[in-house]
C-alpha cells in the first residue's frame, strides 16, 4: 500500500478525552474514529489489525473442531422472554420494536439462539457433540463505556458454544475450547492467565476468565508465577490438566486465608479480561426444552457451554501490552503491514527507484508492505512509522543508495542494520517464510 493512497490520519497529539495509552494510541494512529459513546468506526489500520486477530481467532477455533457459523444481531425478544433473560439481562441490552411493534433486541450474547437451533436441527445423541461458534458485533449498553474499545458498546466478540450428551463430555469440550484458547494468546504474543471466576449472569458452576497482565487492566488477578511460562511456551502443545493444577483467580473468588500457595510464589496484578469460558450444565437447553433421543428409547437435556473472547478488546489489550513512548509495537503476526518502506528523499531518482523496486519485490514475494512514498519530511516519516509500530522498517536515503545500501530497523529491539538490497529482501523473505 502507498502512504499516498492510504487512508491513515494520524495525529501529533491524543486527544483529551483519552485516558489510557491504547486509547490515546489507537487514536492517534488513525485506527478508530468514535462515531458516539462506546461506538467507533474501525479505519483502515485499525480494521486491518481487527481481522488479523480474527484470522487467529478463528484458525484456533478450526483446530479443535468448532465451526463457524452467522447468528443474527438482531434477534426476537421471543425467545429471549423464553429463557427469562429478556428481563434479567437488565439495562445494559438494547431493546428494539420493528414497525409492527414486535420486540427484538441487539445481541449482547447469544446463547438463546444456539439452543434455538439446536432444538430446530438435532435429534438424538448421534448429533453430539455440536461444537460451533461465531465472529460477530455484539451490543451491551454499558452504563460507563469508556478507554475506547476496551470497553464499548458495540464490541467485536467469538462466542462459541459446545453441547453434549452429559457432564463428562461437556467437560472434554470445555478442556478442549481451553486449550484453543491457549494458543490463541501464544500466537497474539500475549500473557493471558486462565483464572477461577465468578460465573455471573450466564449460570453454571465452571468458569475461566483469560486475563492480560497489564496495569490499567480492571480486575485483580492472583496467581501461582510459574503459570506465565507455560502459558507463553512457544510450542502447540497445551496441557489443560496442568494448567488447570495451577493456582488463579480473580479477586471475586480469591481469598487469601483459603489461597494454596505460598506467599512467595503467588503474584498480584492487575488484569484486561480478554476471554471467558463458562460451562453451565442444562441451564438454557431446560429453559427452552432442548431433549434429544438417547440410545434405547430414551430421551435426555444436553449440557452446554459458551466461549467469549473479546476481539476489539484485544486489539487495545496488545497495545497496552506492547508499546514505548514512541507508539505501538505490533506482533508479527497481528501486525496491519509487516515492514514499513520509508523514502527519505521523495525528490530524488535513485532513492524513488530503489523504493519502487523493493515495494514490487517484497509485494510479489506475499509480504505486506506500506510504502511511505509522500513528499515529507524524513522526520515526519520516521515518527509516523514509530507510531503504528510496523515490525520492520526499511529506510531508503540518498547518501546509502549510491552505494546500493538501505538501512533495516526492528522495531521491538531497536536494532538498525545496513545492508544491500538485495540482502534485505532475503532476509526479510526468510524471516517470514522460515
Ligand atoms: P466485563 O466483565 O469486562 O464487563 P463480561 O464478563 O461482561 O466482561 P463476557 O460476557 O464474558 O463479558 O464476554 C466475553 C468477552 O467479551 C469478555 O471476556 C471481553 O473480552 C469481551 N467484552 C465484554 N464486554 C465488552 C465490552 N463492553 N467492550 C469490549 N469487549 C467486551
Ligand atoms: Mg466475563
Amino acid at each position: 500500500m502507498r502512504r499516498t493512497r492510504y487512508f491513515l490520519p494520524t495525529l501529533k497529539e491524543a486527544p483529551r478525552e483519552a485516558q489510557i495509552v491504547s486509547h490515546q494510541l489507537m487514536l492517534r494512529a488513525g485506527m478508530i474514529d468514535q462515531h458516539c459513546a462506546g461506538i467507533y468506526t474501525w479505519l483502515p489500520l485499525g480494521t486491518a489489525v481487527l481481522q488479523n486477530i480474527a484470522a487467529i481467532v478463528r484458525e484456533e477455533q478450526n483446530k479443535v473442531g468448532a465451526q463457524e457459523m452467522i447468528m443474527p444481531t438482531v434477534q426476537s425478544a421471543d425467545l429471549w422472554k423464553e429463557s427469562g433473560r429478556y428481563e434479567a439481562y437488565g439495562e445494559e441490552m438494547l431493546r428494539l420494536q420493528d414497525r409492527h411493534g414486535r420486540d427484538l433486541l441487539y445481541t449482547p450474547t447469544a446463547e438463546e439462539v444456539v439452543t434455538d437451533i439446536a432444538r430446530n436441527h438435532l435429534k438424538s445423541y448421534r448429533d453430539l457433540p455440536n461444537l460451533t461458534y461465531q465472529i460477530n458485533w455484539k451490543f451491551r449498553d454499558e452504563i460507563r463505556p469508556r478507554f475506547g474499545v476496551m470497553r464499548g458498546r458495540e464490541f467485536y466478540m467469538k462466542d462459541a458454544y459446545s453441547i453434549d450428551i452429559n457432564q463428562e463430555e461437556a467437560r472434554n469440550s470445555y478442556k478442549e475450547m481451553m486449550k484453543a484458547y491457549v494458543r490463541t494468546f501464544r500466537r497474539l504474543g500475549l500473557t493471558a492467565v486462565p483464572a477461577k471466576a465468578d460465573t455471573g449472569p450466564i449460570g453454571g458452576d465452571l468458569s475461566h476468565e483469560f486475563l492480560i497482565v497489564a496495569k490499567t487492566g480492571e480486575s485483580e488477578l492472583f496467581y501461582e508465577e510459574r503459570l506465565e511460562d507455560i502459558m507463553t511456551r512457544s510450542d502447540e502443545h497445551v496441557d489443560v490438566d496442568e494448567i488447570l493444577s495451577i493456582y488463579a483467580a480473580t479477586d471475586e473468588i480469591h481469598d487469601e486465608a483459603t489461597c494454596p500457595v505460598s506467599k512467595e510464589n503467588l503474584k498480584v496484578a492487575r488484569g484486561i479480561e480478554v476471554g471467558h469460558i463458562f460451562y453451565f450444565g442444562t441451564k438454557y437447553s431446560e429453559a427452552l426444552g432442548l431433549t434429544l433421543a438417547g440410545p434405547d428409547n430414551t430421551t435426555f437435556t444436553p449440557h452446554m457451554g459458551s466461549y467469549g473472547i473479546g476481539v476489539s478488546r484485544l486489539v487495545a489489550a496488545i497495545i497496552e501490552a506492547s508499546h514505548d513512548e514512541k507508539g505501538i509495537i505490533w506482533p508479527e503476526s497481528v501486525a496491519p503491514f509487516k515492514i514499513g518502506l520509508v523514502n527519505l528523499r521523495a525528490s530524488d531518482d535513485a532513492c524513488v527507484a530503489a523504493c519502487e523496486e523493493i515495494y514490487k519485490t517484497l509485494i510479489n514475494s506475499g509480504i505486506t508492505v506500506l510504502y511511505d512514498d509522500r513528499d515529507e519530511r524524513a522526520g515526519v516519516k520516521f515518527a509516523d512509522m514509530e507510531l503504528i509500530g510496523l515490525p520492520w522498517q526499511v529506510s531508503v536515503g540518498p547518501r546509502g543508495i549510491k552505494n546500493g545500501l538501505v538501512e533495516l530497523k526492528n522495531r521491538k529491539t531497536g536494532d538498525v542494520i545496513e545492508l544491500s538490497c538485495e540482502a534485505m529482501v532475503i532476509k526479510m523473505i526468510e524471516h517470514f517464510y522460515k
